[in-house]
């Protein structure tokens, strides 16, 4: 029956003028790295394929102090890169946690360019003055939590953050500054502190009818105890108004080894979600995978695993310079992540973050990635480009300013059923802009003339 099936396609080509054959490169997102070659790095050299496959050796094995870091790098990198990533990290005081699985997807051979070290290991050459307008948020942040760690921002849905660890810290987040309390001591007393807060939270949930959607984010999901799992999604569930809840977590980017062999945890995921499903409420799982090098053969099977237990996952990406800021690389991200069934949900113009401003963008880049991205693949596969606007806005289309000066790098935007009547100013990084920008931004003057003369642009447009 095999060779009929050839014989169909030559018929094919004989009566119907075909579309040329198709460029072998257009289908790489399907070609994953079975086995991370884990044991170039001379720390695992030893190591079995069973050890590298379990969480728990990932998770024991993970690095947490940049001294610690630097010297599993040994006899990897120069000696230049060494010290050059030793300032990134003292002048950078973020938590540092990068599992075996991560450390073996990096390029070593070219650890400057490489997309996955950019985003967790700074490099002191690589820095730029922060953007001066950067902090302009924190004041809003706290009037939109009316109990810590509860964010109401929008009308029908709200931000839990039942801790404050991750199974990795990131460079490019917000709270990899304020998170990372590691060690088993602090942990306990933690979360002493935190069922009382977490009790507050779904009181206050309980008190609201308008929230339907409860995002359960990070620090991460991965790291709560599969108990912890059972009584958030209980005490959620629970709540005749509450109809969706996302659990958060980057975990399945940085060790989907867990999802293959934590099944206490596995099992728990998958029970909230058939409680959910029973009561006709739907919990699903948001994942973050940046860059289609951090999709395996592993990542594959373990993304399989939620698939046959009917459990949804969604992608959120953050655009980042020199990581993911080109069509090419964005494209095969997406297309990646459809072929191992996670949605691509949100890709975020990169938050104005202390320290990283050699990792934005610019609006103008994430327009014109999205216009190559769309089209590339189904529609449902395709991720829309946010900026989350500065300011309490929330997430806002890219392409929805209502003026956007690209010679200032100012855009302006509105959020009309969030917080109607205000305007919402974004930034792009300054070294990205035209001579005449970076000459404007350098004078402290006209940093005020710049946002009034967007707003007032965008009050023209609107009239
Ligand atoms: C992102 C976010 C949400 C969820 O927003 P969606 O657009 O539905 O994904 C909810 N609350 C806060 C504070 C958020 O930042
Ligand atoms: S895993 Fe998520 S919450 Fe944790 S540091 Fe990274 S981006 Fe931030």
């Amino acid at each position: 029956m095999t060779a009929s099936l050839a014989d169909l396609a030559k018929r094919i080509t004989d009566i119907v003028p075909l579309k040329p054959p198709v460029d072998p490169a257009s289908l790489k997102h399907r070609e994953l790295v079975e086995m991370p070659d884990y044991r170039r790095i001379p720390a695992y050299k030893d190591v079995s394929e069973e050890q590298f496959l379990d969480h728990h050796w990932q998770a024991k094995r993970s690095i947490t102090r940049p001294d610690k870091l630097l010297e599993a790098l040994k006899g990897l990198v120069s000696a230049d890169f060494i010290k050059d990533a030793t300032e990134g990290f003292s002048h950078a005081p973020m938590s540092v946690r990068v599992s075996p699985y991560l450390m073996s997807l990096i390029d070593w051979n070219d650890p400057y360019g490489d997309p996955l070290r950019t985003q967790f290991i700074p490099l002191r050459s690589r820095m730029l003055p922060d953007h001066p307008k950067l902090g302009l948020d924190s004041l809003h942040e706290r009037e939109d939590a009316p109990v810590p760690g509860l964010t109401h921002r929008y009308v029908d849905k709200a931000l839990f953050l039942p801790l404050d660890t991750c199974p990795v810290y990131c460079r490019f987040c917000t709270r990899s500054y304020a998170v990372g309390v590691d060690t088993e001591e602090v942990e306990k007393t933690h979360f002493k502190v935190d069922e009382e807060r977490w009790a507050r939270a779904f009181a206050y949930i309980a008190s609201r009818p308008e929230l339907e959607d409860i995002v359960v984010s990070g620090g991460d999901a991965y790291n709560l105890r599969a108990e912890q799992i059972t009584r958030i999604g209980e005490a959620l569930l629970s709540i005749p108004h509450v109809e969706r809840i996302r659990l958060a977590t980057k975990g399945p980017a940085v060790m989907p080894q867990k999802l293959l062999t934590d099944h206490e945890w596995f099992d728990a995921v998958t029970r909230v979600v058939e409680l959910g499903r029973s009561l006709q409420k739907e919990v699903v799982i948001h994942t973050h995978f940046n860059h289609p090098n951090e999709i395996t053969g592993i990542t594959r099977k373990a993304m399989q695993r939620l698939f046959e237990r009917g459990i949804t996952v969604r992608n959120q990406s953050v655009m980042q310079r020199n990581v993911n800021d080109t069509p090419e690389v964005m494209r095969l991200l997406v297309k990646r992540l459809g072929h191992v069934h996670v949605h691509p949900y949100y890709v975020y113009v990169h938050d104005l973050v202390k320290g990283t401003e050699d990792l934005r963008t610019t609006v103008a880049t994430a327009i014109n990635v999205e216009k190559h991205v769309r089209g590339s693949t189904a529609g449902f596969n395709t991720p829309t480009f946010v900026v989350d606007a500065p300011g309490g806005g929330g997430k806002r289309d890219a392409h929805s300013f209502e003026h956007y000066n690209r010679t200032t790098g100012v855009s302006v935007y509105q959020a009309p059923s969030v917080k109607p009547g205000q305007f919402f100013v974004y930034f792009d990084p300054i070294d990205r802009l035209c001579e005449e920008g970076r000459t404007r931004w350098a004078d402290p003057a006209q940093h005020q003339v710049m946002i009034d003369e967007a707003i007032a642009a965008a009050q023209a447009g609107m009239r």
